[in-house]
């Protein structure tokens, strides 16, 4: 059975539910909830508040649930609807809404938190991993301030397909279990359709839950809160000689080879504000993100963001940025000398580049089919960058088609050079093709070999914005989700040829430049 074929084309009314005596239920995950056990001072315990009227599962992520331990075959799906819907709390769960602050566009936000999802509580997988299994859009928190609490149907399909997509692309990422539908109304610039997202992580706490603390001088809820997070997640530092220097230490690289990864891949995030920073080194909270399509680095994708704080190319400094924003609430736990701590914390933050330029580096490196390095891969790169930004060349299609290169030169394919049209100045790329040949013969690279080394690490597929939008608009207008059944399948093996799907790893239509994506999820 293949959950989301059962809601083939639309049908938005969940079919009768299949009981059996296997693991079919949320309730029979063995739910706890150890961030609980912290203590009041760093959540609000709140309920879910279901959709005003019918609410359907959407899609299901198959794959995930396998991993949870769900028996696909035993499966009760209308109990699960309950459960991914709030309209009841599985056996053991104990939600709670979690408490942070941040800096939001360079600026302290004393209180944010969940304002709009809810945990439900952590289970175990049959690998005994822990999982906090979240819903988000599921209502009002204490910390909604002028928010509804709900997401629109928009924002969650994003944040569904791209979460899997960044899975696939081997990106450290949250998860996304399912995605339900709502006829509630949700009011944006438009009318928009609610819809909710159950989201999974270990642990969902950001650079901003410690920060809250900072600012409020509860030093001891810092200490707590790093205990936890220790204990939970990185129990192997709790042996080191000091436990809490080596978790900054842990997250700075953490987040240097994640920024790396994301600046290779294309994908800039768009609002990397420190309490949609991950405490483990995941990408979080989805919102205007947007894949590089013409090669811009400056690229803007978020629409609310006038300055650019959050274009593509400020990225790894605004990880340091959030990094010293945690440093700086981890301070109290350094040193008894204050001086000290900070001036121990100024030497880790400074690690940061030169762990950012390594990865990028590499992974570069093998984006170009490149097994050595040598100091001229720098310029053979910038140059082939500033063509690229020159012609607006599309940088997931040219990577891609870069691993057709020969040593000789280009392949005579059909249609001819299909890689030299990519550019707008042809010789100036003739140039850096005779330089990149000879490279190539530096290492005696075997072009066959090299082909599949760069299809293994240049996708084929990302979630452009337009492929979301085509998704979105079937969803919002037909309560058609085929769009969305046949994305999710194909962003999970964005490195396979899948000729059915060509068209998908196509120049963006001339519509897609006019798409806008902001905050207002
Ligand atoms: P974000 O920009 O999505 O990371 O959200 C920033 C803060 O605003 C977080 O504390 C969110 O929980 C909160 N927030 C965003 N949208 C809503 C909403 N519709 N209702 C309540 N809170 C929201
Ligand atoms: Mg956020």
């Amino acid at each position: 059975m293949y959950f989301s074929d059962k809601f083939p084309h639309g049908s938005p009314h969940p079919t009768p539910s299949l009981q059996g005596d296997r693991k079919g239920s949320f309730s029979d995950l063995g739910w706890t909830n150890t961030f609980a056990g912290l203590g009041e001072a760093f959540y609000s315990r709140v309920q879910p508040t279901p959709f005003d009227g019918a609410a359907w599962l959407i899609h299901i992520n198959r794959g995930m649930a396998q991993t949870l331990g769900l028996d696909a075959e035993a499966m009760d799906e209308s109990a699960l609807l309950a459960n991914l819907s709030g309209q009841a709390v599985p056996k053991g769960a104990d939600p709670l809404a979690m408490l942070y602050a941040g800096h939001q566009f360079g600026t302290y936000v004393p209180q944010l938190g969940d304002g709009r999802a809810i945990m439900l509580g952590e289970i175990r997988d049959p690998a005994n991993r822990p999982w906090e299994i979240q819903l988000k859009g599921s209502g009002l928190t204490p910390y909604s301030r002028q928010g509804d609490g709900r997401a629109v149907l928009r924002s969650t399909l994003r944040e569904y397909l791209c979460s899997e997509a960044m899975h696939g692309l081997g990106i450290p990422t949250t998860r996304a279990l399912a995605m339900v539908g709502s006829d509630e109304e949700v009011y944006r610039e438009h009318i928009e359709p609610g819809a909710m997202l159950a989201r999974l992580a270990p642990s969902h706490v950001r650079f901003g839950s410690f920060e809250v603390f900072f600012y409020r001088n509860q030093y001891d809820h810092i200490r707590s809160l790093a205990d936890y997070v220790l204990e939970h997640h990185y129990p192997e530092l709790k042996e080191t000689a000091n436990p809490y220097q080596s978790l900054l230490v842990e997250v700075i690289q953490r987040t240097a080879r994640l920024i790396a990864k994301w600046q290779a891949v294309g994908f800039a995030h768009g609002v990397m504000n420190s309490d949609n920073m991950s405490i483990l080194g995941l990408t979080i909270d989805y919102g205007p993100f947007g894949f590089l399509e013409s090669y811009q680095p400056g690229y803007i994708c978020n629409h609310s963001d006038y300055s650019g704080r959050y274009a593509f190319d400020q990225q790894p400094n605004i990880g340091l940025f959030n990094l010293s924003c945690l440093a700086q609430a981890l301070l109290p736990l350094f040193d008894d000398d204050p001086n000290q701590g900070a001036e121990w914390a100024k030497s880790a933050l400074a690690e940061y580049q030169g762990i950012f330029v390594k990865t990028y580096a590499s992974l570069m490196r093998a984006k170009l089919g490149l097994q050595e390095a040598l100091d001229e891969d720098q310029s053979l790169l910038e140059d082939l960058l500033s063509l690229m930004q020159q012609g607006g060349t599309d940088y997931t299609i040219l990577f891609r088609k870069l691993s057709e290169f020969t040593c000789g030169g280009l392949r005579d394919a059909n249609p001819p050079y299909v890689i030299r049209d990519l550019f707008l100045d042809r010789e100036d790329f003739d140039a850096w093709a005779e330089r990149y040949a000879l490279r190539l013969q530096k290492e005696n690279s075997v072009d066959d070999e090299r082909c599949e080394r760069m299809n293994n690490v240049n996708p084929k597929y990302i979630l452009r914005n337009y492929l979301a939008e085509v998704a979105i608009r079937k969803a919002e207008d037909e309560k058609d989700y085929s769009e969305i059944d046949s994305l999710f399948k194909l962003l999970q093996k964005p490195f396979d040829e899948q000729p059915e799907n060509e068209h998908y790893a196509a120049h963006p239509p001339d519509w897609a430049s006019g798409i806008e994506v902001s905050c207002s999820s």
